[in-house]
């Protein structure tokens, strides 16, 4: 019968995604947003998918020294920059570029001298409220990180939009204008744009861009589906009907008995529960593909397995492949279904799940994280 619970990542997908970045912002530098295990889909697979890219993002150090040991090269910075001096030192031995957005942080690269050379990159805060200085100090920052011995190359000033995905909102026009005049006449790279800047906001692109989500496949804006922003999705998570089982008009199904069938039912029992990463929010009516037809999804989420009401859907059978999101099926679809975002469905989908690479969709795998 095979396996259980799988996900396929189609790396065709990927580079496609990447070139629509490309070219939407064509000019700007483009660091790839790496973080969480590449949204999900592997760091290391990813990464050397897309090697032509001239920086990847990531937020956590073990993971970015991973990936120094197989990119020697290749640039990498640390998101949040680094904690303490501990982890500065593995910075430095391991050439990563750090996210600078606490005065902390400088007072401890002020303790390096020439001999350890770090590219550095400014986050300032325009609106989010999150990471970074405020943009009324970008003057007397720059003075300071100007004279830090260890400062090396062009400094580079980043912010990060709060609602970009949403093009009717003029908080994202106010984050790039307070960034740009907070920084007249500083020299330096400017970087504004995660993928809905890319798509919707052409005035953030500056000299670099930041990609996460739309690379995956996903859309990044609220008003436009993957599809019309020229997006395929990279992964897509398939399970296994493991048994069928007839339930009469009235009884009721799985934990807390939530879901009562309204007529005589035919419910196949899938394999991927909560356990893999499937959302336990998602509602009864969610879709999911069962040989290419859409059937709902019904009652509680369990850890290990879902039912899935298969009374419409004649000829199914145990063994046969069921796909909770990916190509013909969005992801964004099943995240509104469990009142969440494309984004943590991808980090979701659990260690235990093995990726399998192929390129556009077919049978052939290239490489297989369980094997
Ligand atoms: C995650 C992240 C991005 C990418 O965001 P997407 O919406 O996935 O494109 C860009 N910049 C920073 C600082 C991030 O943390």
């Amino acid at each position: 019968m095979g396996r259980r619970v799988w996900a396929k990542i189609d790396l065709n997908a990927l580079k496609q995604n990447y070139r629509v970045a490309k070219v939407a912002a064509s000019g700007a530098q483009i660091m790839i947003m790496l973080k969480s295990n590449a949204y999900g889909h592997g760091t290391v697979v990813v990464a050397s998918a897309l090697k032509d890219a001239d920086a990847f993002g990531i937020h956590c150090i073990h993971e970015a020294i991973k990936l120094r040991r197989i990119m020697p090269e290749k640039r990498i910075v640390l998101l949040s920059g680094v904690l303490d001096a501990t982890e500065l030192a593995l910075a430095v031995k391991y050439h990563l570029e750090l996210v600078v957005h606490r005065q902390g942080q400088l007072d401890l690269l002020k303790r390096l001298s020439k001999a350890s050379p770090l590219r550095l990159w400014i986050k300032i805060n325009t609106g989010m409220n999150r990471l970074g200085f405020p943009y009324g100090d970008a003057e007397s920052l720059y003075q300071q990180v100007a004279t830090l011995p260890c400062c090396h190359g062009p400094i580079h000033w980043m912010t990060h939009f709060a609602w970009a995905s949403n093009v009717a909102s003029t908080e994202t026009s106010r984050q790039i204008h307070r960034f740009h005049e907070a920084l007249i006449g500083l020299p330096g790279e400017r970087s504004l744009a995660n993928s809905a800047g890319i798509l919707a906001w052409p005035k953030s692109h500056g000299d670099w861009v930041r990609p996460g989500l739309m690379v995956y496949g996903a859309s990044p804006l609220d008003h436009r589906c993957a599809k019309e922003c020229g997006l395929r999705p990279v992964m897509s998570l398939y399970s296994r009907i493991v048994t069928i089982i007839s339930v009469k008009k009235g009884q009721r199904i799985g934990y807390s008995l939530s879901w009562q069938c309204y007529r005589d039912a035919i419910i196949g029992i899938a394999s991927i529960g909560y356990g893999d990463g499937y959302p336990r929010h998602a509602v009864s009516g969610t879709p999911v593909m069962v040989n290419g037809k859409r059937c709902p999804l019904v009652g509680r989420v369990s850890m290990d397995l879902i039912h899935i009401d298969l009374t419409d859907c004649k000829g199914a059978k145990v063994g046969d492949s069921v796909l909770l999101w990916g190509a013909n099926l969005p992801i964004e679809e099943i995240a509104r279904s469990a009142s969440t975002v494309a984004y943590e469905l991808m980090c979701q989908v659990s260690e235990r799940v093995p990726r399998q690479m192929v390129y556009n969709e077919s049978e052939e795998v290239i490489y297989d994280t369980a094997t």
